[in-house]
């Protein structure tokens, strides 16, 4: 895979991505995708943008190795990505500070963004107050009721949270929403996506921000133990913080690379957010093309995780294009295996892991010990659980 070089001029990743989109979108993705590319060719944006990781996110996160986890396994090594100690505590701020920083180059002083479980909504907020630019987040009416704490942290960074309440009044309805409050206002507003999804050039764009991850993982892991891992895991909702770790790996070909979806209920329930571990159809979703979970008439399947966060029925384009070169396996973990996970990492680590990356977790914690001692497990822990304990004293029978 020394050659890999996606997307190609039109937006793909093989027979993923793409632009679909209304044509009054046309040129504001267009004014975006140059914008970007004049900034991937200017040192000085990414001089910046290294800065505020540094100073502001708290960048390098440190690989962490699980000792007590992984003997307590009895087989491979499992080291951890500490995404969990960047500011807002996950991936997520990576690419919202590139984003804002994009915007400020537009000279858009005005930002929108989706959010779902908040987690993205909040990083936005955060950047925005940063960068002293006005915020909007479109999220579902039934997540503002979930998701409370998160929708008050938004407010106290300044933002306006915007109830949406169409469709199932959750992520994909408000990624609609800000699609179409995108189109009436392009002028003076920036549109975040917070995942390696949408029409292009966000795929990339959201991949360049995240591979922050996997390239300081290359380094670190070579000073810790002298070599690569033997596989790197992630767990993938749109697939930003898998393709962030992933993409520096691509031509290492002796990097096994997995990516875990929400197994929900199982596979075998409609009750999960795997699109290609359920072998879904390729369809059309958020401007893009990619495997989505359907119905045989093509609309769109309710989904389900213990996870808001993987809780989506599409998954980047990127992602699908991988699978189907055979480069990443992808594979589930269901609710109840990442629940486990969740409890094991705060017990043998004294870490409370995001039931995002437990997913992740969950899938080293099965194969650990099927593999001998020297073998390396390389774990993207995402985000920190502190966001996700209420969903779980509640699953454990527990009143807070
Ligand atoms: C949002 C989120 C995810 C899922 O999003 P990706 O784009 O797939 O990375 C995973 N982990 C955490 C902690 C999140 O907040």
């Amino acid at each position: 895979m020394k050659d890999y070089q996606f997307p190609d001029e039109y937006g793909f990743f093989g027979e993923h991505g793409g632009v679909y989109v209304s044509e009054t979108l046309i040129p504001a993705l267009q004014e975006l995708a140059e914008a970007y590319k004049d900034a991937k060719n200017d040192p000085a944006f990414w001089e910046e943008y290294r800065h505020d990781l540094k100073h502001y996110v708290g960048r390098p996160s440190p690989v962490y190795h699980a000792k007590r986890l992984s003997e307590k396994l009895g087989g491979a090594q499992i080291w951890l990505k500490r995404e969990d100690l960047n500011h807002t505590g996950a991936h997520k701020v990576n690419n919202t500070i590139g984003q804002a920083l994009l915007a400020r180059r537009m000279g858009k002083k005005r930002v929108i963004a989706e959010t779902g479980a908040g987690q993205h909504g909040v990083a936005s907020a955060t950047v925005a107050a940063r960068f002293g630019m006005e915020c909007h987040v479109y999220m579902g009416a039934d997540d503002i009721q979930r998701q409370a704490p998160n929708v008050y942290r938004m407010k106290l960074l300044g933002a306006n949270v915007v109830g949406v309440t169409s469709g199932s009044r959750t992520l994909k309805d408000a990624m609609n929403e800000a699609m179409r409050e995108w189109v009436a206002r392009v002028d003076d507003t920036f549109y975040i996506i917070g995942t390696a999804a949408g029409p292009a050039p966000y795929p990339e764009m959201v991949r360049d921000f995240q591979c922050v991850i996997g390239e300081e993982a290359k380094e670190q892991m070579l000073e810790a133990i002298g070599r690569q891992p033997d596989v790197a895991v992630a767990c993938v909702g749109g697939g930003s913080n898998a393709i962030g770790l992933f993409y520096p790996y691509i031509a290492e070909e002796n990097v096994r690379l997995v990516g875990v979806e929400a197994g929900g209920l199982g596979l075998q329930t409609q009750n999960h957010a795997a699109p290609i571990s359920s072998k879904s159809p390729i369809g059309v979703l958020h401007g893009f093309r990619s495997y989505l979970m359907q119905d045989e008439n093509g609309q769109v399947l309710g989904t389900h995780s213990v996870s808001a966060g993987l809780d989506y029925p599409g998954i980047g384009p990127e992602h699908s294009h991988l699978a189907d070169l055979g480069r990443v396996e992808y594979c589930a973990a269901d609710d109840k295996a990442a629940m486990d996970a969740f409890h094991d990492l705060c017990h043998y680590e004294g870490i409370i892991p995001a039931l995002e990356s437990s997913h992740a977790l969950a899938w080293a914690i099965a194969e650990a010990p099927k593999m001998s001692p020297e073998k390396v497990i390389l774990v993207n822990l995402s985000g920190r659980g502190d966001k996700d304990i209420n969903t779980v004293a509640k699953l454990d029978g527990i009143n807070l």
